[in-house]
């Protein structure tokens, strides 16, 4: 079934809880009931809030609706007399949307975000019927409710919402459902809920002493210490991957005068989303993004054939001026780093160099076990340059991911207006996708810097600079990392890998001298000193996801062992300290 069809019966299911509604509560006002992702909603206008109970009662009864088999009957009429339909059922907000429609013509309802409400033509508009229930909609519909497994779907929730998203207009509730096609994938949705509740990196966050926000830094993390070692491994992990590769790292300014993002037109499509900052002299902007800074180092020398490609990487923070609504753990947030680059190449390299780069996508997912797909966005209806220049891209870039094997699929016209991009998702341990690796070719931007090399006819030529991050930023990374794993990273990732656990006092001094001994090794390791007793330790061990807990007693101590436990109960039994050593270094070798 594709999607098309399962939005049908999402939105079909939107009339028939509306119905439900209505013959529940017959002074409801109906605003919009449109298809977001995995089900819908409907606004509507009640004399008293919803109770959970309420919703069950509404459940119930669009469940016997869907069994009856009702039929989506269409009418279509002429504006004025679909008013006074709506006026004689004192629906005042269709009549209200209807009115504008007249004056206004579609834009009228355009920022209502239902894309199901009325059609292009708005001299007449459709409406349906589905038993009593009388709506304003385009459609499409199913048939015939039978289409519908009535065990399929469930309302989830109810929260407010301002008819038109207007503070001074009516106080509406939104009434959420979740549908899916069979009962089974809608168990499944909902057993992966709960799964994602608890995964939820806010929670484990606080939970692992990872990071903490505070109201005097809207939008911006603390990183603890670690969540501080857990970044770091990353940020290093990175250069390791990249450094091999080609790529050098350099650090250019946080903040630049005006004119640089004047030149990049950022200035004029992009300010209000970047800190301003007056200084004495000049107009400056916090950097929201390192492509500049790096246009200004690869044009302060002259290029030659011969040096390319190059590649700049950095991670210095980037600030972006997000709403404060929209703020949001780590997947939103106003300062974050990435595993940015930028590739200046000359047009023949596009192949190889994305090549490469599918190559390090590849690699750097699969050491996080995140399987991942792309889409290539192809020439979108308004850009810029020559329709050759974009072919030429476009095959290099469906060569390189046929020779890199990656399977993808193709976004005809989803390119950005200055060149064509792959964009890669991953998906995760519960089954959610998320976008991270992005790989934009850009023309425009070699243009506005003057970025040129000097070619083997020793003639000027423009260079093309490819955007590319694997992680994409570090923060949103590390949200994704904590759910994938639940919080229970691999070793390698873990910021305290092995925690010693000493069972009295006079194993103390010992467990120092394994600590030192292991630390050495270059092991992240703690010593539980508290004075609980040895099985609340393990527990709190476990509880923090620590990889390895080290038992030391007098055996142990007299045998320089330590006995060995995994965070998941397995008893590796006791162990001499080289040995635990060499176990532990196994498993962060091979990224376990
Ligand atoms: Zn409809
Ligand atoms: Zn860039």
């Amino acid at each position: 079934m594709t999607n098309e069809k399962l939005d049908t019966k999402r939105h079909s299911l939107a009339h028939i809880m509306a119905a439900s509604i209505q013959e529940m509560f017959p002074e409801a006002k109906f605003g919009v009931g449109p298809v977001i992702e995995e089900g819908f909603f409907y606004d509507v206008h009640l004399s008293r809030p919803l109770t959970p109970e309420d919703l069950q009662a509404i459940e119930k009864r669009m469940r016997d609706k869907v069994k009856q088999n009702l039929r989506f009957e269409r009418s279509e009429m002429p504006l004025d007399q679909a008013s006074e339909v709506f006026k004689n059922m004192s629906q005042d907000f269709k009549v209200e949307l209807l009115r504008d429609l007249k004056t206004r013509g579609t834009t009228a309802v355009a920022d209502l975000g239902d894309s199901n409400l009325v059609g292009s033509n708005v001299n007449e508009v459709s409406v349906y019927k589905t038993g009593n229930f009388t709506d304003l909609c385009r459609g499409p519909h199913v048939k015939e409710t039978g289409e519908i497994d009535p065990d399929s779907f469930r309302l989830t929730r109810v929260s407010g919402a301002y008819w038109r998203g207007n503070q001074e207009r009516e106080q509406m509730q939104r009434v959420y459902g979740v549908a899916f096609d069979t009962k089974k994938e809608l168990e499944e949705y909902l057993v992966r809920v709960e799964e994602a509740k608890k995964r939820d990196h806010r929670k484990v966050g606080r939970e692992l002493g990872l990071f903490m926000f505070h109201p005097w830094a809207p939008g911006a993390a603390f990183w603890l210490p670690k969540g501080t070692t857990l970044y770091n491994t990353l940020a290093n992990y990175m250069r390791g991957i990249l450094f091999p590769a080609g790529y050098v790292e350099v650090k250019t300014p946080l903040i630049f005068n005006k004119a640089l993002w004047e030149t990049s037109g950022h200035w004029s499509h992009y300010r209000q989303n970047m800190f301003q900052i007056a200084s004495e002299e000049e107009q400056m902007a916090v950097k929201a993004m390192n492509c500049p800074g790096h246009y200004l180092v690869f044009g302060s020398e002259v290029r030659s054939y011969r040096d390319l490609p190059i590649r700049l990487h950095e991670q210095t923070p980037l600030h972006r001026n997000e709403a404060f609504g929209v703020l949001s753990g780590l997947t939103r947030v106003r300062q974050f780093s990435q595993d940015d680059a930028h590739c200046f190449v000359m047009p023949e390299q596009i192949g190889d160099e994305v090549e490469r780069l599918l190559g390090l996508v590849r690699r750097v997912y699969s050491d996080f076990s995140l399987p991942f797909e792309a889409k290539l966005g192809t020439r979108p209806a308004e850009f810029l340059g020559e329709v050759e220049t974009w072919n030429h891209a476009e095959a290099q870039l469906k060569q390189a991911l046929e020779r890199a094997n990656v399977p993808y699929e193709l976004n005809e016209g989803d390119g950005a207006f200055y060149g064509p991009k792959i964009d890669i998702h991953v998906t995760d341990a519960i089954g959610r996708r998320w976008q991270c690796a992005t790989l934009q070719l850009d023309y425009m931007m070699p243009e506005r810097f003057d970025l040129k090399y000097v070619g083997a006819d020793n003639a000027e030529h423009r260079v093309v600079v490819i955007h590319r991050a694997i992680f994409g930023s570090f923060e949103r990374f590390i949200a994704i990392l904590i759910e994938h794993y639940a919080g229970a990273f691999p070793v390698w990732l873990a910021p305290v890998q092995a925690m010693l656990i000493p069972i009295a006092d006079r194993h103390a001094e010992y467990c120092k001298q394994v600590k030192e001994r292991l630390g050495s090794a270059g092991l992240r390791v703690e010593i539980d000193s508290s004075v609980e007793r040895m099985q609340a330790k393990i527990r709190n061990a476990q509880m923090q996801k620590i990889p390895y807990m080290l038992v030391v007693g007098d055996r142990e101590q007299e045998q320089a062992a330590v006995a060995v436990r995994l965070r998941s109960g397995e008893d590796l039994k006791t162990k001499s300290v080289d040995e635990f050593r060499s176990i532990a270094r196994e498993a962060i070798e091979q990224k376990k």
